[in-house]
């Protein structure tokens, strides 16, 4: 200690975002796999977070769940340090209140993507009765299409950051998952407006989705997979440093791999903390159960 300034250490320890087999998607891994595998990535604290899109995913829920409990009776040395999570989608009230009436054709896993009227209110699946039921421990809460509104850029980040708001002040809600990960179902990589930061999302913007988090003490997700590794190294620069100056505003940082890959790759965490080394982001503060 000097100063007071505890030192900085990069390497990182967790990961709070991770599918399985059971998610709806295509992820693949077996969480009988992750025990051994995250042990030799030197990932110590971790949790697995199938999709909760609508409730049409409660069954994928049930069965993740009974995976992870056999896996923690297997490995009584990770209770405590393996945690059971979901993530959540922001949806619309509208085809939540369909699919409860049955009243319902189209994808059973994206939910209904078209036919509400705009400016939809947003709803989340993962409330308190839904977390009781299946023993969720910690909620990651994601963006992941505009609600009706097209996909016009000028009105997605608009439409995007309203939903960011909803899902930080969402009770539930620990960690805000992937801030601006780009859809491919919703448009081409190429049309993705968000490597277009900073200028894409307001410095005001910024500043009231850093007010949420802190009070509504959620965490920031840096996610691996799908924003910080693929995307382009000028949106990665900017991002990051903006990153760093949440974590020095108070706000939690939490590491996510969002793998959807048979196995965890260890090489996605360490390409991670040259990054994270770069900007200053000190993995001694990342968010952990
Ligand atoms: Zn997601
Ligand atoms: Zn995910």
């Amino acid at each position: 200690m000097e100063n007071g300034n505890k030192e900085r250490t990069y390497k990182i320890t967790s990961d709070w975002h991770m599918h399985t087999e059971h998610s709806c998607d295509e992820a693949c891994m077996k969480t009988s796999d992750l025990p051994a595998e995250q042990r030799a990535n030197g990932i110590t604290d971790f949790g697995v977070t199938d999709h909760l899109h609508t409730h049409l995913q409660d069954a994928d829920i049930a069965r993740s769940r009974k995976a992870y409990d056999e896996v923690l009776a297997a490995h009584p040395e990770l209770r405590g340090r393996f945690h059971f999570g979901v993530e959540a989608s922001v949806m619309s009230e509208w085809e939540a209140d369909r699919i409860a009436r049955g009243d319902y054709v189209g994808s059973p896993i994206y939910g209904i993507r078209e036919g509400c009227p705009k400016n939809a209110r947003p709803w989340i699946g993962a409330d308190a009765g839904f977390c009781e039921k299946y023993g969720v421990e910690y909620v990651v809460t994601g963006v992941h299409w505009p609600l009706y509104v097209g996909h016009d850029a000028g009105y997605v980040v608009g439409e995007y950051f309203r939903q960011y708001l909803f899902a930080a002040a969402f009770p539930q809600t620990d960690i805000l998952a992937h801030f601006l990960w780009w859809n491919p179902l919703v448009g081409d990589v190429e049309a993705n407006p968000f490597f277009d930061f900073p200028a894409v999302v307001s410095e005001k913007m910024r500043g009231e989705l850093q007010a949420a988090l802190l009070e509504n003490n959620v965490a920031f997700e840096l996610n691996l997979g799908a924003v910080i590794l693929p995307y382009p190294e000028s949106f990665r620069d900017s991002y990051l440093g903006w990153c760093a100056d949440l974590q020095n505003a108070g706000v939690t940082l939490s590491v996510g791999s969002d793998n959807h890959d048979l196995h965890a790759d260890g090489r996605v965490y360490r390409e991670a903390e040259e990054h994270f080394r770069h900007y200053g982001i000190d993995a001694g503060k990342f968010f952990c159960l």
